[in-house]
């Protein structure tokens, strides 16, 4: 019998009635207020632990403004790809300044995070006697760029070293045309940061070219934010810098910092940045008013670091596993995909929303709630939260009962 036209899809509910059994089916919660510290989710007033809205300016009123104000100058949209005509001074404007925020001197803007590390990998992989050198733990970007890579890859587990001298020493890495070592500045699951100075000596020694995704890492870390080699005091020796305008900054976009013919290479080959049209005018100018206050609030940054430093010290001492988190990105580690789930649940029914982690996104055992505190949270707002994980925790036998 002739399938029906609706029928040939039939193998979607296959797919999802799998999903589901795995625990890896997503069903979408809804905010109807703007990011906030305190939001309303689907319906509830819950403490945010979730976003990553880092420096509270989701909703800051001198970054709507600049919105606003762009939208009048320049409309609603560009129509166009940036090498088309979809470039606007103020696109141009950002870059000059993200630059200069980076210490660099060139950078670029793509339409997000995501776009610009695809664009990086497959742009400057682009033969097979290049190498392709990644952590394990790398964002889901670098994996699908490095797919789309013409050059083979090596990945070398978590932060280690060892294992990364090794590849660089190997026969491939030593007869490979260009060698390049990608890795987040700030790992997204476990908020560790990445051992830069040892991967900068190695890649000095052995010629290879670092990229370094600093998504978590901008506004975050280093002088008012910089990231990671500001922190470690190794701007001149890394020579990608990756962040994304989608977290800290509280917009959305993703951009490249690094030498003018880094720049001037990626207009002509990024394929995101040719084929795909470039962010409305409002979104460069929110980026520059988010840029304006990292540069005169850093005050906001050492916020961010006293309420991590704080909401981190009372999970410990409740009892939690907090895992190798060095950052705002706090993992309360629970090891079971069930028990993660419920405990979301039941703290969200308490008033406090963080999300569970699970298997595929991290290893099965590793399964765990993220919270991410910003500077925009009151201590009431974390001494809540954590009242209620201790509730929650012990009602789920995930710390001792007192
Ligand atoms: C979030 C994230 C991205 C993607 O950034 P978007 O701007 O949201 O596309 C890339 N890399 C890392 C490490 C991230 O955490």
């Amino acid at each position: 019998m002739a399938t029906t036209a609706a029928g040939l899809m039939n193998f979607l509910d296959d797919e999802i009635a799998k999903l589901k059994s795995e625990g890896r089916f997503i069903s979408l919660r809804v905010l109807e207020t703007a990011q906030k510290p305190v939001s309303t989710i689907d319906g509830k007033e819950v403490v945010n632990l979730t976003s990553n809205n880092y420096l509270d300016l989701a909703d800051d009123s001198r970054l709507k403004k600049a919105a606003v104000k762009a939208i009048e100058n320049y409309g609603v949209g560009t129509a166009a790809v940036r090498p088309i005509i979809g470039t606007m001074d103020v696109h141009q404007e950002l870059e000059r300044r993200l630059a200069e925020f980076k210490g660099t001197p060139a950078a670029l803007v793509f339409q997000s995070g995501f776009t610009v590390n695809v664009a990086c990998c497959q742009s400057l992989m682009t033969d097979e006697k290049d190498l392709l050198i990644s952590d394990e733990l790398n964002h889901a970007s670098i994996i699908d760029g490095a797919r789309l890579a013409k050059a083979p890859r090596k990945i070398y587990p978590h932060k280690d070293m060892k294992a990364l001298k090794a590849i660089l020493e190997s026969p491939e890495s030593r007869t490979a045309r260009r060698r390049m070592i990608v890795t987040d500045g700030v790992f997204s699951m476990d908020g560790d940061i990445a051992p830069l100075p040892a991967i900068v000596d190695l890649a000095e020694r052995y010629g290879a070219f670092v990229m370094v995704d600093d998504a978590h890492a901008s506004g975050v870390l280093g002088k008012n934010g910089r990231g990671t080699p500001s922190h470690f005091g190794l701007t001149d020796r890394v020579q990608i810098q990756i962040g994304t305008l989608s977290k800290a900054i509280a917009s959305l976009g993703g951009y490249v910092a690094g030498s003018q013919s880094l720049r001037d290479y990626l207009i002509s080959t990024g394929r995101p940045f040719l084929f795909s049209s470039s962010h409305p005018p409002s979104v460069a100018a929110t980026c520059l008013a988010a840029l304006d206050v990292l540069m005169s609030e850093p005050q906001r940054i050492e916020k961010l670091w006293d309420n991590t430093r704080y909401f981190k010290d009372g999970l410990k001492s409740l009892g939690f596993d907090t895992g190798a988190s060095e950052t705002p990105i706090t993992p309360v580690m629970v090891g079971d995909t069930a028990k993660a789930q419920r405990f979301s649940q039941r703290l969200f029914e308490e008033g406090v929303f963080a999300l569970a982690i699970c298997y595929p996104i991290v290893a099965r055992g590793k399964e765990r709630l993220r919270t991410i505190v910003t500077s925009g949270h009151t201590r009431k707002n974390l001494d809540f939260a954590l009242e209620k994980f201790g509730q929650v925790g012990r009602e789920l036998d995930i710390i001792a009962k007192r």
